[in-house]
């Protein structure tokens, strides 16, 4: 028997169903710009980013000038984008390596500048406007003064304009389109004013995620950056797609079964009793691999194509289940946490209506000891080798 105490699928076919998907509904005339941030959002983000490049994505962002450089380490070679902020000297070696940074204001704009300027390095860079998010990026005001500063000096090139829109139901949402107004406003003043005649050549202007995507927000410009869609995960419950196709699935074994009598407890503070003689399957993995805290006595798995509850709280290494309706069950049987089994599935959307969180986050909490399985995606390309391990059976 394998001895995994719990794996992630990772299922690189799955992936390039859905940036087909968002092929399919950006046209072919717009970049597609996987997001493979935060690990790609906890899914592995070196087989990610290079299985995505093959399956259409042009180029990567990120949001530390380390992911990027990891990426260029395992041998990715397209744009990077480092959606940032980057201080002080740190965008150097990325820099050096062609990565491309967003700079969502004037201070760090200039101060991005003289750090080109000091290496003697040119600094791709994509202005990032504020258009009604309010977290970071320039206003429309001081995007025109950083492009016509740009003019000035060799070291700073143009790489991009955008801006990143706040309703999580994209299009669908009256802000949304406001704040898409206000950023298509920005661009026409900036090319009357011939501070921006993109697309040329590597400019791109830039603002659908993937809720911008799947609600269909017109323009599209340039390009557009998608992580949740690229993972067959709805970034809304309003935008719910059958063809998302989800990439991970978490599994485990069950380490032990024990028998229950009728009106005893399981698990710390004794917050669930048995109602009957049960029998309690232990798997092993509890809160630090990313199975919610929340879930104790409210979620569900997958055994034998079944859903079971959990019972009693989740601990940090450990989950009890009731498996006494599933006849036969003993240590070894795989039990799913997140995908799919037999006709029974359960996504990571599931998961965050339950715990009151979004689907992001529980794709991103998977955690480090639960090891990543990548199937499916053609030829391994030869920098991944050493990562990937056939799949448990
Ligand atoms: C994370 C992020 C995205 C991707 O969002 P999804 O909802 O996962 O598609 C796009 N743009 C920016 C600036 C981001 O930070």
């Amino acid at each position: 028997m394998d001895s995994s105490r719990a794996w992630a699928e990772i299922d690189l076919d799955a992936l390039a169903r859905n940036l087909g998907l968002v092929r399919r509904l950006v046209g072919s005339s717009v970049a597609v710009l996987l997001v493979a941030k935060a690990d790609a959002y906890g899914h592995g983000a070196a087989a990610i980013a290079h299985h995505a490049l093959r399956a259409g994505a042009q180029a990567l962002c990120v949001t530390t000038c380390n992911e990027a450089l990891e990426l260029r380490r395992v041998g990715v070679r397209a744009r990077i984008v480092v959606l940032g902020p980057v201080l002080g000297d740190e965008a150097l070696p990325a820099l050096r390596q062609g990565v491309e940074v967003a700079v969502p204001s004037l201070e760090l704009f200039r101060a991005l500048a003289k750090t080109a300027r000091g290496a003697a390095t040119k600094a791709r860079i994509h202005l990032k406007v504020d258009t009604g998010m309010n977290r970071l990026g320039m206003t429309s005001e001081e995007a025109l003064s950083a492009l016509e500063e740009l003019r000035s000096g060799p070291f700073l090139v143009l790489s991009g304009l955008m801006t990143h829109i706040a309703a999580t139901d994209g299009a669908r949402s009256e802000s949304a389109r406001r704040q898409a107004q206000d950023f298509g406003a920005l661009v026409a003043r900036a090319r009357e004013l011939g501070l921006f005649d993109g697309p040329s050549g590597r400019a791109w202007v830039h603002l659908a995620n993937s809720a911008c995507v799947l609600s269909g927000l017109a323009p599209l410009y340039d390009a557009v950056r998608v992580g949740a869609a690229a993972y067959g995960i709805a970034p809304d419950p309003r935008l719910f797609h059958p063809e998302l196709a989800p990439v991970m699935s978490v599994r485990t074994r069950i380490v032990h079964v024990q028998e229950v009598k009728k009106g005893e407890s399981v698990g710390y503070g004794g917050t669930w009793n048995a109602t009957r003689a049960s029998r309690i399957a232990v798997l092993p993995v509890g809160y630090d691999d990313g199975v919610d805290w929340r879930l104790g006595n409210q979620g569900e798995v997958l055994v034998r194509g079944r859903r079971v509850p959990m019972v009693g709280r989740i601990s940090m290494d450990y989950t009890t289940i009731d498996v006494t309706d599933v006849p036969g069950v003993g240590v070894g049987e795989k039990v799913t946490l997140i995908g799919a089994d037999g006709g029974a599935r359960i996504r990571a959307e599931e998961i965050a209506a339950r715990t009151g969180t979004v689907p992001y986050a529980v794709t991103c909490s998977i955690g480090k000891r639960v090891e990543r399985v990548f199937i499916g995606g053609g030829v391994t390309p030869a920098a991944l080798e050493p990562s990937l391990r056939a799949l448990p059976s």
